[in-house]
C-alpha cells in the first residue's frame, strides 16, 4: 500500500488540508483527514501540502501533440493521450469531427479497440447531423440531415462504444434520431445549432442530456427567443460543456454559467485539436489549413475559429481566475463529466473504490505529478 500524505485534498466533502489518500491495487483504498491516523505498513509519499485532486475527465478531445483522432494514424491516439495526460486528463472521449460518413466510420472503427483496452472512455461523434449555418470549426460540406441508417453505420463502426452524438435539433427528423440514439445507449449532445428554445426543450424531452461547447457555434439568447442557450442553461437534466479558454466563451459568461447551473451541471472540456500542446504554426485539420498564433487557431482565409488548443490544466486556472471556486472548477473537470457519461463508479473523485487517477498540483495549480491507476506517470 502507498499513502500520499500531507495533501490538500479536493474531495466531495470539501477542501481538506493535511489529508491523505491510500492506494492499493490501482485504486483508492482509503481517504482521511489530519484527525485520522495513516494506515500502518504503507510506503508514505509526503506531498508537502500540495493539492491532490482527481484526474480530469475530458468529454471532447479531437487531438493534441500535433496529431488528430480523425487521421487514422496508428500512433495518433497514444500521442494524443500522452500529451493531455501531462496536462491532467486521465480519461477522455475521442471526438470525431464531421467528415464524409465513410471517413467517420473508418476513424471510429480504428478507435473502438482502444476503448476496449481501456485507453479511451468512448467515442464522441461531433456530427454529421449538424446545422451548416452554425458550422463553426466543422466542415459544412460534410453535414447531412438526420438519417437512421447513417446513425446505425456510426454505432456499428464504434462497436458499441459511441458514447456521445452531437446533433442540431432543428434539423428534420432530429427528434426521432435523438430517441433512436438514446435507445441504442448513445448520449445526445446539442450543438452546432440554431434551434429555438421550444425545439431545444423538445430534444431534451426526447432524451438529449448534454450541450456541446455551450455559447460556441450557436446564437445567443434574444429578448423573445432564449434559444438553445437558454433552454440548455435552464434545464436541470442537462450537463453543459464549456471551453474555458477565453476564446470560445468569455470569462464573464463562464463564471455566470457556474452560478446558474452549479458545478454538477458543467463539464469543462478542451475540444482540443492537433495544435494543443504543440505551439504555433500551420496545421491540417481535415480538408482545411489552420493557422495557430498565440494559441488561437483560425481557419486560413476565413478567420473563423478552427478549434481550441486548450488543455484541462489551463481550463482549471482560467476558471479559477474568472472567479469560480477551485472546488467547483475541479468538480466540473472530474466528477461531473464522469457522471455525465456513466463512469463515475470508476473515476472522477477522491473516493475509496475508484481508480487512483490523481493529480498533484503546485500552489500555482500547475500539474506536478499525474498518477494513473496508482502509478506515477510524470516522474523522471
Ligand atoms: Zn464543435
Amino acid at each position: 500500500m502507498t499513502v500520499l500524505s500531507d495533501a490538500t485534498l479536493v474531495s466531495p466533502v470539501g477542501v481538506v488540508p493535511g489529508g491523505w489518500v491510500a492506494l492499493q491495487s490501482g485504486k483508492i483504498a482509503a481517504v482521511g483527514g489530519p484527525e485520522r491516523a495513516l494506515p500502518r505498513d504503507a510506503e508514505v509519499v509526503d506531498l508537502g501540502g500540495r493539492w491532490l485532486v482527481p484526474g480530469f475527465v475530458d468529454l471532447h478531445v479531437h487531438g493534441g501533440g500535433g496529431q488528430s483522432y480523425c487521421s487514422g494514424e496508428p500512433d495518433a491516439p497514444a500521442a494524443i493521450g500522452a500529451l493531455h495526460r501531462t496536462h491532467g486528463t486521465t480519461s477522455a472521449l475521442a471526438s470525431l469531427a464531421t467528415a464524409p460518413l465513410d471517413e467517420m466510420a473508418r476513424a471510429a472503427s480504428a478507435l473502438a479497440p482502444l476503448v476496449e483496452a481501456g485507453a479511451l472512455a468512448g467515442i464522441h461523434a461531433e456530427g454529421p447531423f449538424l446545422s451548416p449555418a452554425h458550422a463553426g470549426e466543422q466542415d459544412p460540406a460534410a453535414m447531412i440531415p438526420p438519417d437512421v441508417d447513417a446513425l446505425q453505420t456510426l454505432i456499428d463502426a464504434c462497436r458499441g462504444h459511441l458514447r456521445v452524438l452531437t446533433l442540431a435539433p432543428e434539423l428534420p427528423g432530429a427528434l426521432e434520431l435523438v430517441k433512436r440514439a438514446v435507445d441504442a445507449g448513445v448520449l445526445v449532445a446539442i450543438g452546432h445549432t440554431g434551434a429555438g428554445y421550444e425545439r431545444t426543450l423538445a430534444a431534451i424531452e426526447a432524451g438529449a442530456t448534454l450541450a456541446t461547447h455551450l455559447f460556441h457555434a450557436q446564437p445567443g439568447p434574444q429578448q423573445r427567443e432564449p434559444g438553445a442557450v437558454g433552454a440548455l442553461l435552464e434545464h436541470p437534466d442537462v450537463v453543459v460543456q464549456l471551453i474555458a479558454d477565453g476564446i470560445h466563451v468569455h470569462d464573464a459568461l463562464l463564471a455566470m454559467a457556474f452560478r446558474l447551473c452549479g458545478p454538477e451541471r458543467i463539464a469543462l472540456v478542451t475540444a482540443a485539436m492537433a495544435a494543443a500542446g504543440s505551439g504555433d504554426g500551420q496545421y491540417q485539420v481535415g480538408p482545411r489549413s489552420v493557422d495557430v498564433r498565440g494559441g488561437v487557431a483560425l481557419i486560413e482565409g476565413s478567420g473563423a475559429t478552427a478549434g481550441s488548443t486548450l488543455t484541462q490544466d489551463i481550463a482549471l486556472r482560467r476558471a479559477v481566475d474568472a472567479g469560480v471556486p477551485l472546488i467547483d472548477a475541479v468538480t466540473a473537470l472530474s466528477a461531473t463529466p464522469a457522471r455525465a457519461i456513466g463512469i463515475a463508479d470508476r473515476v472522477g473523485a477522491l473516493v475509496p473504490g475508484l481508480a487512483a487517477d490523481l493529480l498533484v498540483l503546485g500552489a500555482d495549480l500547475e500539474v506536478e505529478e499525474v498518477l494513473v491507476g496508482g502509478s506515477f506517470t510524470m516522474r523522471a
